[in-house]
Parts: structure tokens; sequence; C-alpha cells
């Protein structure tokens, strides 16, 4: 089939590289197994990051990407949410994405236009063209439960969710004490809750919605999704866990930290990959403890060092201004650490790392990429969630899933040096109780492989969802 006459898909991702990373390897498969062709088109804040050059620099020739023309938001308050930020630019970007459609669809047939979290707004421009709009919902199917029904828990609940007095229990979800529900939501009178409530009301728009995550990891609320279709649920399409390549030989791929010939020569399964994701900071105060923590553990470690915040880093520190994140660890780290720790400062090939032999877990910011990172590889995990829907997916992870083991702050909200140390020597010593959460979750491990497997659950889904494709197309 020539390219002009295939079945054509529009992506248009929200600003981030968590959102990048799984739509382009779902175009991937759409590419390789069921032979559509692929435009990504993506608001820009201005020239790409090095990150987002690397993944867009690895797609293979038949996926073609498009910048917009750059979204402005000086006039946004400093202290604007992520989420009101990512909102804003989508919407700054429709004119852009309504010329691109435009040209798009006068050589090509668009079988749909798929958008994540906070793409709802293009669904007209999409509906104006004929093209059927579809969710890739990059969270998990709790999440996805709770913004079905923050409508209804916004009419029917005036207080915060903070404030509930019993943990939030939404059908086939684990329970939710308020305070863990997604951070954005945490503030009604915050513009985030607001353009929260306004995506979650128009899901109901969409013909589908394909999510990140499989029948295994979330048995009891997948099977409350897709119990027959409710009104106003638009179908959920179960087709993960879509995740990062775990091959250094993929192309764009350079160990330039050297971090993957250290972890050749370490043990087998002895590693601690520690990482906050794309854009997870801490405080000065807890850069501190969790680098004391680490030693502490005597536990090898790799850890993706960024500066700390920098209004916590206090003005008569003498390198307060560097941007080098290793300038604010502690005196003599590095020389005392050598041998047992690596660092890697600000970015490091998380799926490579991860799918390594000698890793043996995952300190993380329970992004729910890095989540599905760890399942695929069979890596039990520390939670430490900072932001968006992450103390969610820790306690899922914990108190549910049972893969995980949390360390708990103090008083004051700071998660010491001593606690850090137990709970990395919890996960990483042999024998002990780390080991049923590892085995746990190398099981995860083999049913991520069958439900992608030709017959499996979630390959049975994408097909589901593709062949109605073929059809509009
Ligand atoms: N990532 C990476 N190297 C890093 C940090 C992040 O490759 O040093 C990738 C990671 O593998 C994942 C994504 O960036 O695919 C982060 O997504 P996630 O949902 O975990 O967290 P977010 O950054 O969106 O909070």
């Amino acid at each position: 089939m020539g390219e002009e006459t295939k079945p054509h898909i529009v992506i248009f991702p929200t600003p981030g590289i968590g959102h990048l990373i799984p739509l382009t390897e779902l175009a991937k498969q759409l590419i390789h197994n069921y032979n559509f062709s692929i435009t990504l088109i993506l608001p820009s804040a201005g020239p790409p990051s090095t990150a987002m050059k690397s993944v867009l620099d690895a797609l293979p020739q038949t996926i073609d990407h498009i910048f917009l023309s750059p979204f402005n938001l000086d006039d946004q308050p400093k202290d604007a949410k992520g989420e009101t930020k990512m909102s804003i630019a989508m919407v700054r970007s429709l004119p852009y994405l309504h010329e691109e459609l435009k040209r798009i669809t006068s050589s090509k047939r668009v079988a749909a236009m798929v958008v994540d979290l906070f793409g709802t707004d293009a669904f007209d421009i999409a509906k104006e063209f004929g093209i059927p709009p579809y969710i890739f919902f990059p969270c998990n199917a709790n999440v996805l439960q709770l913004l079905f029904n923050l409508s209804s828990l916004h009419e029917s609940y005036s207080g915060e969710f903070k404030d509930l007095p019993q943990p939030l229990s939404l059908p086939g979800c684990v329970p939710i004490p308020g305070t863990e529900v997604l951070a954005p939501l945490q503030d009604k009178k915050n513009d985030a809750y607001k353009w929260f409530l306004h995506h979650a009301r128009r899901y109901s728009l969409a013909e589908g919605i394909l999510i990140n995550t499989f029948v295994d990891l979330e048995p009891g609320v997948l099977k409350v999704l897709m119990a027959g279709q409710q009104p106003g649920r638009p179908p959920v399409y179960p087709v993960g866990p879509i995740t990062g390549r775990r091959s250094s030989i993929d192309k764009g791929f350079d160990d330039a930290s050297g971090c993957l010939q250290w972890l050749d020569n370490q043990p087998p399964v002895s590693v601690l990959f520690v990482s906050f994701g794309s854009c997870g900071v801490l405080s000065h105060e807890q850069m501190i403890e969790l680098a004391y923590g680490l030693e502490m553990s005597e536990q090898r470690f790799l850890w993706v060092v960024k500066c700390p915040r920098a209004e916590t880093v206090d003005a008569s520190f003498s390198k307060h201004t560097s941007t080098d994140p290793l300038d604010f660890l502690p005196d003599g780290y590095l020389t005392r650490t050598n041998g047992l720790g690596y660092l890697v400062p600000s970015w490091a090939p998380q799926m490579q790392i991860l799918n390594h032999e000698s890793t043996g877990g995952f300190l993380s910011h329970c992004g729910w990429n890095s989540t599905l990172e760890s399942t695929v590889c069979g890596l039990p995990m520390i939670t430490w969630p900072l932001y968006a829907e992450q103390r969610m997916n820790a306690v899922m992870l914990v108190e549910d899933i049972r893969v995980a083991v949390r360390p708990m702050p103090d008083g004051n909200g700071l998660i010491g040096r001593e606690e850090i140390s137990r709970v990395v020597r919890t996960l990483m010593i042999e024998g002990g109780e780390g080991q049923s959460l590892r085995n746990k979750m190398r099981e995860l491990k083999e049913s991520a492989a069958e439900v992608l497997s030709e017959n499996g659950s979630s390959n049975m889904s994408l097909h589901e969802v593709v062949n109605k494709w073929k059809l509009t197309a």
C-alpha cells in the first residue's frame, strides 16, 4: 500500500517527555504491526529539550513529526501549576493544529486523532474535519475511574479531598486516603483543579480511551470499566504496558555518562536505581538525607542527581547558584561512595538501566511510565511520590499490588537518612522482607509479557481499536 493510501493517525501529545515516550511507542506499534502511517503534531514551547530530541531522533522515518508554532505562557503567574500550563499550552496551539489538519486531510485519510490527558479541547477541531477523537490515557485505571467520577464528586462534596473522613472508595478501585488523591485536585480554588474537571467532563466526547495498563495489574477496576458500555462513558481499551525500548542498541542511544558500563561490572541484582523522573526535584535538605541514607545502607546504587529546588538552598551555601547537581552533595561524598555508588547528573537511559541484569530495585517518584518500566523489568520498588498522581500510584503499589515499600517522613515531612537506609536494606538484601516484593514483581513481569503476546489481552484490545480505525478510514 502506498503511503498516501495507508490509513493515517494523527497524534497530538501534551508537552512533556512522560507523555511523548509512551505515545511514540504506540505510534511504532501502529506502524510496524498494523501498517498505518502517522503524524505526531507537537505543541512547542521553543527548541526541544535534549531528551525530547533523542526520542524524536530515534523514530523510524515512517513517523512524521511536526512542531507547531510556539505557544506563549508569559502571561501566566509564576506559581501556575504544571497541569494548568499544559492545558493552556494545548488550547493556544489549537489554531496551528487546525492549519496542520487542513493540510493533512487534503491528501490523507485520517482514521483517528489521539490526544492524551490534557488534549480534549482538540476534539472540536477533530470533529470539524470528520476525524474520530480518541484518548491515550498515560496513567492507570484507578486514576481514570477517579476522573470518570470527578464531576459527580464535585457536585456531591464541596470540601477538599484531604478532609475526607474516610478513604475515597470508587468501584473496583483501591481505597485512597484523601491526602493521597491526585495532587492537582487537592485545592479546588486552584486553576489546576478546574482544568482537570474540564477535561474529565470532556472525556465522554471521545470515541474510545486507550489506557496504558493491563488486566493483571488492575483487575478490579478494569473489570468495572470494561463491563459493558455505560452511557456517557467511552469504551476503555487496556493496551499496556507500553514502555520505552529496552535495548541499548536502539538508534540514537549513547551511554555518554558511562553508567551502563559501570553496571556491567556490578554483581547481578545488586544495584538500586534512584531516579525521580523527568522533573522530580527534592529540597536541598532532603537531597542530603537521601545521599547519607544511600551511603548508610551499604548497598550499591545508581542515582540520577538533579539540582535541588533553588529556593531551598541556603544563600550562604558557597555553591548555591551552581548548575552542577553534584555540587549540592555532602562534602567528600563522591570519594566516600566511590565503588558503591555511581552518580549521573540530570538524565540517564532509564529503560536500559532497569533492564540491566545488575539492577535489582528502583527508588522512584512513581510516575506511571517509571512504574510500568519497573514492572516489565520485574524490579520491586521504593516509592517516593512527588507530584501529579504519584501518591495514588504509591498506595496502589504498596498496599494493593504489594511490590513496593514506602519510606515514612518525620513530623516535618522530611524522610530521614535512617529511614532511607532501612527501606533500601529491606528491598535489596537477599532473602529479607524484600524477597516477597521481588517475587510478586517477577510474576507481574511475566504477566506483562503475556498480555502483549499474540493472543494476550492488551494486544487483543489494541487489535479491537485498530479494527475500528480501519473501518473508519
Ligand atoms: N526518563 C529517562 N531518564 C531519566 C528520567 C526519565 O529515560 O533520567 C524517562 C523514563 O524512562 C520514563 C519517562 O522519562 O519513560 C518519565 O515518565 P514518568 O511517567 O515516569 O514520570 P514524569 O517524568 O512524567 O513525571
